[in-house]
């Protein structure tokens, strides 16, 4: 069984990494070294790095624009339900908007709390400009100026 994780669920640290084959999007990749983490993602092993075929990704944008989701999810989340759909994946990620076009596709998915450990909600804000990640709402992002949104959303 293949598990696509999206970056919230990662950064939780709380995903049992050894438990299966993980798939990460690269986009995901880039977030996390940009976020100065990515020491967790060098100490994971199975882990796959793809990019989503196109055709994938187009069923994923069709399927958000019909569940109203589709100005909310960013490209990486584009990116993990393509995946996903990809490798007949479960999706690992605590994002509504990520739920709610998987259950439309008749994707699996799972909350971070798999594996039986809690969940622990989690914000974090990513700068609209570059995508570098903050742990906090600092407002405005300190390398490009721009402002940051919020992005672990829900629970
Ligand atoms: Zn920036």
């Amino acid at each position: 069984m293949y598990y696509v994780i999206d970056t919230s669920a990662i950064l939780s640290g709380k995903i049992n990494i050894a438990a299966g084959n993980l798939i990460f999007p690269e986009s995901v990749i880039n977030e996390i070294q940009h976020g100065n983490i990515k020491y967790l993602i060098d100490s994971m092993e199975n882990i796959r790095v793809y990019r989503p075929e196109e055709g994938y990704l187009n069923i994923v944008k069709e399927a958000s624009k019909k569940t109203g989701d589709y100005n909310v999810l960013s490209s990486t989340d584009m990116d993990i339900i393509a995946l996903a759909l990809q490798f007949n994946a479960i999706i690992i990620t605590d994002d509504y908007a990520i739920q709610n076009v998987a259950s439309r596709l008749k994707i699996k998915y799972s909350g971070a709390s798999i594996n039986e450990i809690k969940r622990e909600i989690r914000w974090l804000y990513r700068c609209t400009g570059c995508h570098k990640i903050y742990n906090e709402d600092i407002k405005e992002c300190p390398v490009c100026g721009h402002k940051l949104k919020r992005f672990t959303k829900k629970l």
